[in-house]
């Protein structure tokens, strides 16, 4: 298999941008090895410069529930741009947006949307503060939620493996009211809480960013009632989780009510989209009816707002969420079995259609237990599954994520690439 056009690509890419990429984790430092450049990408596969094609595992870190190229979203991004892109006033698709999103995770009464999970999840901590009136936070250990300041404070996977403390460039007075908790450790929340003056609880009810790790049980409701006990906001960040495991979200799967959920990646069915929403008492704080600002040129665009809506729309049909964990299912017992098969030490964690195969003895639990695994061997089996044709996020401390577009061949042809990179 010949990358010579994407190496190509990527030495010029490199002297006008810095380390050749626009987001870190796709130089695929920390598994070895030059990135490939894609040039198209097709139901559940993506093709590179070189003509390669591969079985895409990441479906751009989570939005391409549906596969690549979905004829319906293409369809409906089409009609709505003939109509114009973008005008910086209200339109008739955000209203829909909006409410179909109510409909679904009913937690959000009221929503904005925005452009970025990164901007969700800075704007709903704004929102906490200022509604609270209170400037600490609290966050897991390895969770991930988007790159603004105050939460680039062992932030997992991208942070995580590049090995960055913190980030350069992070003020100190930024970080100083953040405070870190190890994930699944209630004791520790409750030690944070009643420090006082904390605003917000921000979480992953399931952890996508430190490799996948499921909440232990009792931990969420924990979560909820010391929350509730101290007057502190609860933020779901379900930016990846949000219409993945469940239609509703992690909230809807076990059955807790966040003050307010963050959200993007599915809802903007491949375009930029994400939001935010929750407790329409919180919401209303928001300028221009509150004290606390939060603006944006592109929110709302109305062909980013179309896409998500049409994604979410697909995704209510039935049997989607019973296919999901069918074909999620089976990429996990199959990955599982090959290490197995192979004697390789491993722990395969999944909740619905988002996996990690972990390379440790040991159940991965939180960040700690992850960082046993074993990165040189996840590197090689990286390396070792794109020659076979299968494209594997490039990092042990990220998700791997199935679509609706794969087929049950498709995971099997996964599975016997990962049986024989894991033996040669
Ligand atoms: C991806 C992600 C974000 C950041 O979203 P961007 O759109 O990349 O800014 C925030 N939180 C979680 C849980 C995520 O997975």
């Amino acid at each position: 298999m010949s990358i010579q056009r994407s190496q190509a690509m990527f030495e010029r890419a490199q002297a006008v941008i810095p380390g050749g990429v626009n987001s870190p984790v796709r130089a695929c430092r920390s598994v070895g090895g030059d990135p490939i450049f894609i040039a198209q990408g097709d139901g559940p596969t993506i093709t590179d410069l070189d003509g390669n094609r591969y079985l895409d595992l990441i479906g751009s870190w989570g939005p391409l529930i549906l596969g690549h190229g979905h004829r319906e979203i293409l369809d409906t991004i089409a009609e709505t741009m003939m109509y114009g892109t973008t005008f910086g006033a209200p339109t008739e698709v955000e209203v829909r947006f909006a409410e179909k999103l109510r409909d679904v995770v009913p937690s959000m009464e009221m929503v904005r949307a925005v452009s970025s999970g990164t901007e969700s999840t800075m704007s709903a901590l704004r929102l906490a503060r200022g509604y609270t009136g209170r400037a600490k936070i609290i966050k897991a250990d390895g969770g991930y939620h988007g790159h603004a300041d105050c939460l680039l404070v062992s932030a997992g996977s991208g942070v995580a493996t590049l090995g960055i403390p913190g980030s350069a460039g992070v003020p100190e007075g930024a970080a100083r009211d953040t405070i870190v908790v190890p994930f699944n450790d209630i004791a520790a929340v409750e030690i944070a809480l009643a420090a006082g003056d904390v605003a917000a609880l921000i979480i992953e009810p399931v952890c996508g960013n430190m490799g996948l790790v499921e909440p232990a049980p009792g931990y969420l409701e924990g979560l909820r009632a010391l929350c509730t006990k101290h007057g502190t906001v609860l933020i779901f960040d379900e930016v990846m989780t949000g219409f993945r495991v469940a239609y509703g979200g992690a909230q809807e799967r076990y059955k807790i009510t966040p003050d307010l959920t963050t959200i993007g990646k599915v809802v903007g069915g491949g375009l930029p989209a994400a939001a935010f929403g929750g407790r329409a008492d919180i919401m209303q704080k928001l300028a221009p009816l509150g004290p606390v600002y939060q603006a944006g040129t592109l929110s709302g665009n109305p062909l980013a707002m179309a896409a998500g809506l049409k994604a979410m729309e697909i995704l209510g049909r039935p049997g989607t969420y019973e296919r999901l964990e069918q074909l999620g299912k089976r990429l996990g017992d199959g990955l599982l079995a090959a290490a197995q098969a192979a004697g390789v030490p491993a722990q395969l964690n999944r909740v619905g259609s988002m996996l990690t195969l972990f390379f440790c003895g040991t159940p991965v639990t939180d960040y700690a237990s992850a960082k046993q695994a074993d990165t040189a061997r996840f590197g090689t089996f990286f390396r070792k599954m794109r020659e076979r044709g299968v494209f594997l996020p490039p990092s042990q401390f990220e998700a791997m994520f199935v679509s609706l577009a794969h087929s049950d061949e498709d995971i099997d042809a996964i599975t016997t690439a990962a049986r024989a990179a894991l033996v040669d």
